[in-house]
């Protein structure tokens, strides 16, 4: 056990859903988009989207991840173009679709799918190109043009969203994807900001498709509950969906706190002149409600050697996305473009804890202890 772990969930409190749970003990509708359920996709359509598109709970972004793809695909397509730093549930759910990953690196600040290469490989590969599925890096909001013109070109965008659910834009000051044409996955892990255990929810401006993932997600049934297109089970119970309304309802004072711990790192690094001596983060763009701290090691020293330091403080540190997915078996053989900056950053990415109780004495703690590593080796 460490003194400071990397994650400790703090998801919202029995207290705040025990009436909603008597709600469905009234109704006894228990799953099937039930009142829970509606009352949710339209909270958030009204509170985080400003009135403006659609959406459509899932039980987990993986499996929204799976919907959105097969519902928006180009038929013809072999591709689904991504980045390789990424969690490996995105691959996955290509090769649900029976698409082939095909691996882009990232940019070198701010860590979303390099867009030069993005350019080239939509020259180079037309029409075998099924679908395109950036993602927006650990909650930050990437610039959505070059996708929304490549969604009006006719090649499919579905973003990979997992950890930017309450993220703002830069500069609009509106939620991230609100207007995006191509279906928008947001992850609702215990481990994401808007944790609620396990479910998600997928975003559209284009109804059309929102509707099409609904009903995929209930064995693709018609009205009249025959099957008419590939489906599985999708659905979020009554439970999930009354927890879920509880979490929207206190999200606002998680994100200021989390914002607030994400501060305290950044004056720790500061203070500790930490990036001035070779560590970086992300260029982060927009308000991101950070699910953890992530960082790079200075180039002389490895992410296993400061996970392995911090482990000797007792401090819990991960990886993440490191093996990125080309570097992991199920994922070896598919094609990719050069992967400099990927390979660089899997090196050197190091997660950092954070967690609703952190106070700045902790990230502190945690600092000081990053801060000692050069005198480690070269002491
Ligand atoms: C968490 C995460 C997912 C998967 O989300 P689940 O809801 O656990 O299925 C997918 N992609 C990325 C980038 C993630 O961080």
């Amino acid at each position: 056990m460490f003194d400071i772990p990397f994650l400790r969930p703090n998801l919202v409190k029995k207290e705040r859903f025990s009436s909603n749970f008597e709600k469905i003990e009234e109704t006894r509708i228990y799953s099937n988009y039930g009142p829970l359920n509606n009352l949710f996709e339209e909270r958030v359509i009204a509170q985080m989207f400003d009135g403006i598109g659609s959406a459509v709970t899932v039980h987990n972004a993986t499996v929204g991840l799976i919907l959105a793809i097969s519902q928006s695909k180009r038929p013809q397509g072999k591709y689904a173009v991504m980045p390789s730093f990424t969690f490996a549930a995105t691959p996955l759910a290509a090769e649900w679709c029976g698409l082939e990953p095909y691996f882009l690196d990232i940019e070198p600040e701010n860590w979303q799918m390099n867009r030069e290469q993005l350019e080239q490989a939509v020259k180079q590969l037309g029409d075998e190109i099924a679908v395109i599925v950036p993602y927006a890096t650990f909650g930050t909001a990437i610039d959505l043009s070059i996708y929304n013109k490549l969604q009006e070109q006719g090649i499919p965008v579905v973003i990979d969203a997992a950890a930017s659910f309450g993220t703002i834009t830069p500069e609009e000051a509106t939620h991230f994807g609100k207007d995006f044409g191509g279906a928008v996955v947001f992850s609702f892990h215990a481990t994401k900001s808007f944790g609620i255990g396990e479910g998600g929810l997928v975003y559209s401006l284009d109804q059309d498709l929102i509707k099409r993932i609904r009903q995929a997600g209930n064995f693709g049934f018609s009205s009249s509950r025959e099957s008419v297109t590939q489906g599985l089970n999708s659905k979020i119970s009554e439970y999930t969906a009354a927890i879920a309304l509880a979490t929207l309802d206190h999200f606002k004072a998680v994100r200021e706190n989390r914002r607030t711990i994400y501060e305290y790192y950044l004056q720790e690094l500061l203070q500790a002149d930490l990036l001035e001596r070779g560590w970086s983060l992300q260029k982060v763009q927009g308000s991101v409600v950070h699910q953890f701290i992530p960082i790079l090691s200075p180039d002389a020293h490895t992410n296993q050697e400061v996970v392995k330091l911090l482990a000797s403080n007792s401090i819990e540190a991960r990886t993440y996305f490191s093996p990125a997915c080309h570097q992991q078996k199920q994922f070896q053989s598919y094609t990719r473009s050069t992967l400099h900056v990927t390979e660089h950053i899997t090196k050197h990415i190091v997660s950092l804890p954070l967690w609703e109780e952190l106070d700045q004495i902790i990230v502190r703690r945690i600092v000081n202890v990053l801060g000692s590593l050069e005198k480690e080796t070269t002491g």
